[in-house]
Formats: structure tokens, C-alpha cells, sequence
């Protein structure tokens, strides 16, 4: 069990003004921000940040999107941060996102999903070291 997660702030959220909304949120679950960003993936930087999903028929749409705007990436701190992150954003199809949950607050639909949370501790950092150099994380 790791004590950090990487999350970012995905473009639909970004675009309709919901960062420090869903900042707030993260701050209130708990955890810290150990490093936080704002920038925009070109294409080619969001296919690799989700290579592993290149097999799947949404994977040049999820490109599409991650690319068309700035977003936020953070890395967060707390105990047992992978899976209590996982429980804060909730399920990637909004609708079947729990109450109290970012993306049931925030998400409009199963691409656009407001959020994005690592899945496992091995995710996390490997994810982390992609926008983070060990300079910027505190
Ligand atoms: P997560 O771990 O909850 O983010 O979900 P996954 O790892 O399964 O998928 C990664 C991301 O791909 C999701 O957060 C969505 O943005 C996107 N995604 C997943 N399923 C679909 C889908 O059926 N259609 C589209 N357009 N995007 C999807």
C-alpha cells in the first residue's frame, strides 16, 4: 500500500470552470497536493499517457479529448490514497457513480468524466513521473 495517488482535472471539467470545485473536494476527503499542474496534451503526449487502453474502440475518441484542452495533473498524498481516491471520484460511467462522489457531482458521461485516478500504486507512480520531476513533487 502506497500513500500517493496521481490524479488529473480532465478538459470537460477544466472548460466548465469545476477545478476548484473539484480541488475542494480533494482537499476535504483529506488528501494533500504534493504537486499540482496545469497543462495541454498534444495527441501524441495523451496516446502515450494512455497507451494501455490502445486496443480499446474508445481509445482515439479518449485521445481526442484529452488533447482539445488544458487540464489539471496532481499528485496527492494520504493513507491508502489509490483506493480512497478510487472511492472519491467513483465509478468511470457517472451514472452509476455514487452520491457525494466527484464524478456524480461533476461528470457528463463516460468519456467525459470530469476526473482521472490511478488504479493501482504501480499506476500511480508511474503516471506521476510522467508529468513530475522528483524537483517538483514535495
Ligand atoms: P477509469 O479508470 O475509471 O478512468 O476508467 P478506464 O481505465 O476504464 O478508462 C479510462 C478512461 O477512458 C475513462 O476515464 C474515460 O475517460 C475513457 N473511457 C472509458 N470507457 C469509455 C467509453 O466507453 N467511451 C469513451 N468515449 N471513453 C471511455
Amino acid at each position: 500500500m502506497s500513500n500517493r495517488t496521481f490524479t488529473m482535472i480532465k478538459p470537460d471539467a477544466t472548460e466548465k470552470g469545476h477545478t476548484g470545485g473539484i480541488l475542494e473536494m480533494i482537499n476535504k476527503a483529506g488528501f494533500r497536493i504534493v504537486a499540482m499542474k496545469m497543462t495541454h496534451l498534444s495527441p501524441a503526449k495523451a496516446g502515450e499517457f494512455y497507451a494501455v487502453h490502445k486496443e480499446r474502440p474508445f481509445y482515439g475518441e479518449l485521445v481526442e479529448f484529452m488533447s482539445r484542452g488544458p487540464i489539471t495533473a496532481a499528485i496527492l498524498e494520504k493513507e491508502n490514497a489509490v483506493e480512497d481516491f478510487r472511492t472519491l471520484i467513483g465509478a468511470t460511467n457517472p451514472a452509476n457513480a455514487a452520491e457525494g462522489t466527484i464524478r456524480k457531482k461533476y461528470a457528463a458521461s463516460i468519456g467525459e468524466n470530469a476526473v482521472h485516478g490511478s488504479d493501482s500504486d504501480e499506476n500511480a507512480a508511474i503516471e506521476g513521473s510522467f508529468f513530475f520531476s522528483q524537483l517538483e513533487q514535495f
